[in-house]
């Protein structure tokens, strides 16, 4: 699993690591490289899923507003995991 790299720190893109670290999310590892990312109560479903090899998540953050160097919230939040942060 690489990291990311050359990351963004636009206020936008910090606005979403805040709330990544914020947020209580969850996670699920499905079918690898897929992870799944929730809140408590949020049914567990593929919308939000992080593919952990390519950084790729099918979040609509993801599909419309996020650029190549920038992160949504739910792959900020399994880095930080990845990394111990969290
Ligand atoms: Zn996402």
């Amino acid at each position: 699993m690489k990291t990311p790299n050359n990351l963004k720190f636009t206020e936008e893109n910090v606005e979403r690591l805040y709330r990544a670290m914020t947020e209580d999310f969850k996670h699920e590892v499905l079918e690898k490289p897929n992870v799944a990312v929730y809140v408590e109560g949020d049914i567990v479903s593929d919308s939000h899923t992080v593919n952990v090899d390519n950084w790729t998540c099918k979040c609509p953050d993801s599909q419309f507003n996020i650029t190549e160097h920038e992160l949504c919230k739910h792959r900020w939040y399994l880095l930080l995991k990845r990394e111990g942060l969290l």
